[in-house]
């Protein structure tokens, strides 16, 4: 019973110094930034692709399927703009099972923070330098964040949390896009407010310190579909439901309307090889209207490896062992056919 505070860890302050970003790769992650900013603006017609497995389980297979992705960016560098999903903490359904590279750099280990927090940073730091890419993450415990702003272009909140007042406030004083999905129940007011908390100038407590922030002009919606009170997926990538929400965001008058729409997750009902046909469909509909066209900003798409997902112990290389993912070759193919719907 009760809690045991065993050992402390460092600040962010003192993480970033023993792992510092060098002056190069901070000067591509600025370049990074200043082109999504510009994606989420309208400025530049490019189409964001958030990509990557669903959990970052191992260092090894997302640096070689980041270095693959590498080669594809600079194919299609004139139509996308292709973000690593290089997710390290797993919100859990029911709170057990592996919660990511944080609390287990080796997924059948027990936890270890301390090493969580430097494996994260050294792979951040390493997959950068290698490829230049911006990275993007899930914000699941907003105390860590700055842990890694230096390192992160692009930072999404969960379904489980968006409706958290911590979350919603700590996003109001980032600089980068922030995505809120819609809560699991597909309630768009809860993911709205966010977005409107999100875009606000707040004063709130923050790890001990009181914080004022000035407002997250880039917060934004991502579509994710949701689930019924009997259990049923109910997709909202449709042309239909994008419609809906552009109404919606002209009502509000929010900054920058914008939205991402998860391929996977309660619109793919983890059927994970339907993200293919799902993304194919955006892009047709997102053909169909010149408000659409802007609006839609990007995709998001759950991809490793191996296709498919596996337990913890099965030891296939670059297989997922959270939600099942496409895999490399249907991946590469996925990726031009989009370029060529831009
Ligand atoms: C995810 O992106 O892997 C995820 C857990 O998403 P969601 O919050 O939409 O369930
Ligand atoms: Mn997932």
């Amino acid at each position: 019973m009760g809690s045991t505070f065993f050992r402390k860890l460092p600040t962010p302050l003192e993480i970033k110094t023993m792992y510092p970003v060098p002056e190069a790769v901070a000067q591509k992650k600025k370049e990074n930034d200043e082109e999504l900013r510009k994606i989420f603006t309208g400025e530049s017609d490019k189409f964001a692709v958030i990509i990557g497995p669903c959990s970052a389980d191992n260092q090894e297979a997302v640096e070689d399927y980041v270095g693959r992705l590498a080669k594809v960016q600079e194919q299609v560098k004139d139509k996308l703009f292709i973000v690593p999903r290089v997710y390290t903490n797993k919100p859990r359904t029911t709170g057990k099972g592996y919660k990511g590279m944080l609390h287990q750099p080796d997924p059948e280990k027990k936890p270890d923070l301390l090493q969580g927090l430097i494996t994260i940073r050294q792979m951040f730091l390493k997959i950068m330098e290698e490829t230049g890419f911006p990275l993007a993450d899930e914000m699941l415990y907003p105390e860590n964040t700055r842990y890694f702003s230096d390192c992160l272009s692009y930072v999404a909140i969960g379904a489980r949390s968006v409706e958290n007042q911590q979350h919603r406030l700590t996003a109001s004083g980032l600089e980068i896009p922030v995505g809120m999905k819609n809560p699991t129940s597909g309630d768009l007011s809860i993911m709205m407010n966010s977005i409107e908390a999100a875009q606000s100038a707040h004063s709130f407590l923050y790890r001990g310190w009181e914080v004022q922030t000035e407002g997250n002009d880039l917060a934004h919606a991502i579509l994710r579909g949701a689930v019924n009170q009997y259990g049923q997926c109910i997709p909202n990538y449709h042309y239909e439901d994008m419609v809906n929400l552009y109404d919606l965001y002209l009502k509000k008058g929010f900054a920058n309307p914008a939205v991402v729409i998860d391929c996977n997750h309660s619109n793919s009902n983890k059927k994970y090889m339907e993200q293919i046909r799902i993304a194919k469909e955006i892009m047709h509909n997102r053909k169909n209207s010149e408000e659409l066209k802007k609006f839609v900003k990007g995709l998001m798409i759950e991809s490793y490896i191996v296709g498919g997902s596996q337990k913890v112990d099965e030891h296939c290389y670059g297989k997922s062992i959270t939600d099942p993912c496409i895999g490399w070759e249907d991946t590469e193919k996925l990726l031009y056919t989009i370029a060529e719907q831009v």
